[in-house]
């Protein structure tokens, strides 16, 4: 077993390299509490740290992250609602203008819902009715893009996830409410880890767009996958 303590001296360097240095920014967070400018919704995934991949500082983003980055409906919300009720503190209480709900590319959630094998243990049933938040994404997925390389279907689904979220997002009257009167702001983004990139999908288009690239790879290597063909007739 792989001990924590590198983790430990993480922390210990964070302390001298960090937080000692920067002594007003965390003073002025024990006083007056955070004021995040944004809630994210992320994969668990260890790859896909929001903090790392936005290069943020303590106090600026909110973070609810569960398997596949996926919010439930409305109608779902009632019990151990862990996912909803840290998106309701952030709206509700701490007032954020935006959410993101950040998927990313070689997602293990999206994978499972993608392969549709019949649960064999308890373990694999708690994840399999969590990932049925978007059985009819993978459903829509395999009909429009039938006979597709299983990598291109898998990406189509982990961008259609997102935009799943999104809807559900709006289900919420008092998300609904506050996006409709422009307080608050919903964003689909997804990390393209393999050239890392960060894609946002713009509703026009009705498709994901690379918003940001490295230096190494050329643009040509980057060009957006369009989602499959009558998409843009949903929401958001
Ligand atoms: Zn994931």
């Amino acid at each position: 077993m792989r001990d924590v303590n590198i983790f430990l001296k993480g922390f210990r360097r964070f302390q001298h390299h960090y937080f000692d240095r920067n002594p007003e920014l965390f003073d002025r967070l024990f006083a007056e509490g955070q004021q995040p400018r944004a809630l994210m919704v992320a994969c668990c995934d260890s790859r896909c740290d929001p903090g790392v991949l936005t290069d943020s500082k303590p106090g600026d983003l909110f973070v609810v992250r569960n398997v596949a980055n996926l919010v439930p409906p409305y109608i779902h919300a009632t019990s151990y609602a862990g996912t909803t009720s840290a998106i309701a503190f952030a709206i509700c209480n701490l007032k954020v203008e935006h959410v993101i709900v950040m998927g990313h590319a070689r997602c293990g959630g999206i994978r499972a819902l993608m392969e549709n094998r019949p649960p064999a243990c308890d373990e694999e049933r708690l994840i399999a009715k969590w990932l049925g938040i978007a059985e009819d994404v993978r459903q829509r997925v395999m009909k429009e893009l039938p006979g597709k390389l299983q990598e291109v279907q898998a990406r189509a689904c982990e961008q259609a996830a997102i935009l799943k979220s999104l809807e559900n997002l709006m289900s919420y009257p008092w998300i609904g409410s506050r996006v409709n009167e422009g307080r608050l702001a919903l964003h689909g983004w997804y990390f393209d880890m393999e050239c890392g990139a960060l894609m946002q999908y713009d509703s026009d288009a009705g498709e994901f767009r690379v918003t940001e690239l490295h230096p190494d790879h050329p643009e040509e290597s980057l060009r957006p996958q369009r989602l499959f063909e009558n998409w843009e007739s949903s929401p958001p």
